[in-house]
């Protein structure tokens, strides 16, 4: 057994020394996997080339006829061994409770990316030591699903495997990140994501806090007010003067209003018909609905949170959490950029409309490796908040890989360099060429350098698509035979990188769960 997953907090009586558990150690199974079921059991085996799907049950047991394989007698029952495949991801959820993506709600939660599939066993670790954050262990946007040639079906599916693999029984959530159409939606559906992030960024025009008034002008005159159910005249009547925030008073100008309503209403047309899809798919309570606009290029002020809050309320919309673009640069896989105190203020109140508007969580967005601010996210959040990380699990992974094969390393770094003018133009980075060592002349400390240097570490962060699912056609998956052999450092390493992302929130959590228990 090769894995070096840690030993669970398995509940009493759940991997007995019965026939069925017996068999499937002797069959390879890994003992944190190992899962009654009916008479039998399941769990994983971790081969070569990935995972293999056991089950064992009595001879003549229905529930295994779910799973596809190949069958053998073993101790006077039927083993079956099957592919890490969609049917049988499908049927260990249909047998497995906590195997199927759970709702997350209030609670303090992070998502975790995993572009390799490979990732699951080491972020439950680094979950596992830092209590009090749910996991949303899948997740994924449609953008990273297109770059990396997978879909929410292998993303959610990795997940299932990985979790049963880890005997992760304390459940997941599963977002379907950044969708910007109807047709991503029902991705995500079909997949089994009970989490649905809308961003509908494509509407919003460019039109920063110092856009000229004729520019304002001209994108609310194309307000789409039939679609929006609503006329300027009953627009300019809805709002109070000021609102009464915790923070203090926000004042409401008719100007800054008008201002939010230009940037945002055809957004808010989009994204109320985006959970009107989705309601009329799935039973109400069945799934959980985030609204983001981190990506755009300017910051939402408290006016425009308000109005989108407001007016998307009005459509019927609801949802768990909001990701604003904050003040400050949060660039993709590196710390924090900007004045931390002006940070926290606009946290606070974001967080303090959000509280007043409808108590949902505030989601942190590019929230990978910024660990000078989490401390003050939690606080000015009071926990009611949401991380989401992804590209940091797949840096984690080359970090494992060039500490061990420098070549390939050097041809990760080859592509990466070729691809970066072309895919940094979708991502906030700032990252420049011009001091990026050449890969040919790099020595292997100089390609295990790429990951500490701030500059080099964002190339790498961007360049996945073309590193996993470009022209150099082997390397994505002689990258992911390269991790999968080397999966037990993988995971230390996952863990103790999402742990340090972690760590902050899971503190809060029980520093508010402590104060809450004296009350
Ligand atoms: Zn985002």
């Amino acid at each position: 057994m090769a894995a070096g997953i840690p030993a669970g907090d398995r509940g009493a009586g759940e991997a007995g020394s019965n026939d069925a558990i017996e068999a499937l150690r002797q069959a390879g199974a890994l003992e944190e996997s190992l899962t009654e079921v009916d008479g039998g059991a399941v769990g994983v085996r971790a081969e070569e080339r990935g995972w293999r799907v056991l089950a064992w049950a009595p001879i003549g047991a229905l529930w295994p006829n779910a799973l596809a394989g190949h069958s053998t007698e073993l101790r006077g029952g039927t083993l079956l061994t099957g592919d890490p495949d969609h049917g049988n991801a499908a049927a260990l959820r249909g047998l497995i409770p906590w195997l199927r993506p759970r709702l997350i709600g209030e609670a303090t939660s992070a998502g975790v990316g995993d572009r390799l599939g490979i990732a699951t066993p080491g972020h439950v670790a680094a979950f596992r030591a830092n209590s009090g954050v749910v996991p949303v262990l899948a997740q994924q946007s449609a953008r990273e699903l297109v770059r990396t040639g997978r879909s929410f079906r292998d993303v959610v599916d990795a997940a299932t495997f990985g979790a049963l693999a880890a005997g992760w029984r304390e459940g997941f959530g599963a977002d379907a990140d950044h969708l910007k159409s109807i047709v991503d939606i029902d991705a995500g559906i079909d997949a089994g994501c009970k989490m649905f992030t809308a961003d509908p960024i494509e509407l919003v025009p460019d039109l920063p806090a110092d856009a000229p008034e004729r520019a304002i002008a001209a994108a609310f005159e194309a307000i789409p007010w039939a679609d929006l159910e609503d006329d300027a005249a009953a627009f300019a009547a809805r709002y109070p003067r000021r609102l009464d925030l915790e923070s203090g008073p926000l004042e409401l100008p008719a100007a800054g209003l008008r201002a939010a309503a230009a940037r945002f209403g055809a957004a808010v047309v989009q994204v109320a018909a985006m959970y009107r899809h989705l309601a009329a798919a799935l039973d109400p309570g069945a799934f959980e609905f985030e609204v983001a606009v981190d990506e755009i290029e300017f910051r939402t002020t408290p006016v425009d949170h308000v109005y989108l809050a407001t007016e998307l309320h009005r459509l019927g919309v609801r949802w768990v959490s909001f990701a604003p673009r904050f003040v400050g640069e949060f660039e993709k896989g590196i710390d924090f950029l900007g004045d931390r105190a002006e940070l926290e203020a606009d946290v606070e109140v974001h967080a303090a409309i959000a509280r007043h508007l409808g108590n949902y969580k505030l989601s942190v967005h590019s929230g990978s490796d910024k660990f000078s601010i989490y401390d003050a996210v939690a606080r000015a959040t009071r926990d009611r908040v949401h991380l989401k990380t992804s590209g940091t699990s797949y840096l984690v992974a080359l970090q494992t890989v060039a500490a061990a094969d420098p070549e390939l390393m050097r041809r990760v770094w080859r592509v990466a360099l070729e691809a970066y003018t072309t895919a940094r133009a979708s991502y906030h980075v700032s990252a420049a060429l011009a001091d990026a060592p050449s890969p040919d002349a790099a020595s292997p400390a100089a390609l295990a350098g790429l990951l500490d240097d701030p500059n080099t570490r964002e190339i790498l962060h961007v360049t996945y698509g073309a590193v996993l699912h470009g022209a150099d056609v082997g390397l994505g998956d002689g990258l992911r035979a390269a991790i999968w052999a080397r999966r037990a450092e993988y995971w230390a390493n996952l863990e103790v990188h999402l742990g340090r992302h972690l760590r902050p929130f899971s503190q809060a959590a029980a520093r508010s769960a402590a104060k809450g228990a004296t009350r």
